[in-house]
């Protein structure tokens, strides 16, 4: 078994471009004064597309580029859509599927999750599914019930030995700087895991589980400290490079 730690940063809506263009020298900057220490922990930056444009036409050795949302439509009359081969054209290794934005503010449903996986995967863009119950669901009980069920149909069209990456986002600790405590993630994150043993036999123990809602450097080290947490995919904390490069520091340390 040999999981890489991964901390992602979702820019998400932001920042705007002389804001962004600082940002990402001093975070190219910060990693590569830590490229000896990263061997096992990879640096991925979420921008919004146009800053995929230009920031893919420089790539850095260091830190890879994602993409925040991708279409399942063929390439085509598709107005206003991106899908996986054209992101991938310009520089993205990685995108997210399935963020809880998505899913609450465009209506983004499990059957749209599964297709968006399985566009991604046959374009070599690696997806990090994200998942994750609402507070409601939470004090209903549901937690379980729901992180399966959107794991089980999110993943219905991979096999089981393709490469791709959880992302436990607790809807209710996303942006809101309430973070999960420690056992909450453990019992999640645990829980995850033997269900992808269940389900994916053979590939289970590959796939890196991340965790994410207002991660900060001050809370990822207990986070990182966890067995089955493999990284995290931080939003706020990822727009100031100190706090992103802290994060990074943590995941250095937890290994
Ligand atoms: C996110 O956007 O996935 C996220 C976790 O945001 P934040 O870190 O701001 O809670």
């Amino acid at each position: 078994m040999s999981r890489p730690t991964i901390i992602a940063g979702n820019w998400k809506h932001n920042p705007d471009r002389s804001t962004g263009e600082s940002l990402w020298r001093e975070v190219v900057d910060g990693v590569e004064k830590r490229k000896s220490q990263l061997e096992k922990v990879r640096v991925l930056v979420i921008p919004p597309l146009p800053w995929l444009g230009l920031l893919g036409s420089t790539p850095v050795s260091q830190v890879e580029l994602g993409v925040q949302h991708i279409s399942d439509c063929p390439e085509g009359a598709f107005t206003g859509e991106v899908g996986p081969a054209l992101a991938h054209q310009f520089g993205a290794r990685w995108c997210l599927v399935g963020h809880s934005e998505r899913r609450t503010l465009f209506g983004e449903s499990d059957a749209h999750v599964a297709k968006r996986m399985r566009a991604a995967l046959d374009h070599d863009l690696k997806p990090a599914l994200c998942i994750g119950e609402t507070l409601e669901e939470r004090e209903a009980g549901l937690t379980q019930e729901v992180v399966a069920r959107q794991l089980e149909e999110g993943a219905s069209l991979c096999q089981e030995t393709e490469s791709i990456v959880v992302a436990y986002e607790p809807v209710w600790a996303i942006g809101t700087g309430v973070t999960a405590a420690v056992e909450q993630v453990e019992e999640v994150h645990g829980f995850l895991r033997e269900t992808l043993r269940e389900k994916w036999r053979e590939g289970a123990d590959e796939i890196p589980l991340l965790y994410g809602g207002s991660v900060k450097a001050d809370n990822a080290g207990d986070l990182l400290g966890l067995d089955d947490v493999d990284g995290a995919l931080v939003g706020g904390a990822s727009l100031n490079a100190a706090s992103f490069l802290g994060i990074v520091d943590a995941g250095i340390f937890a290994l």
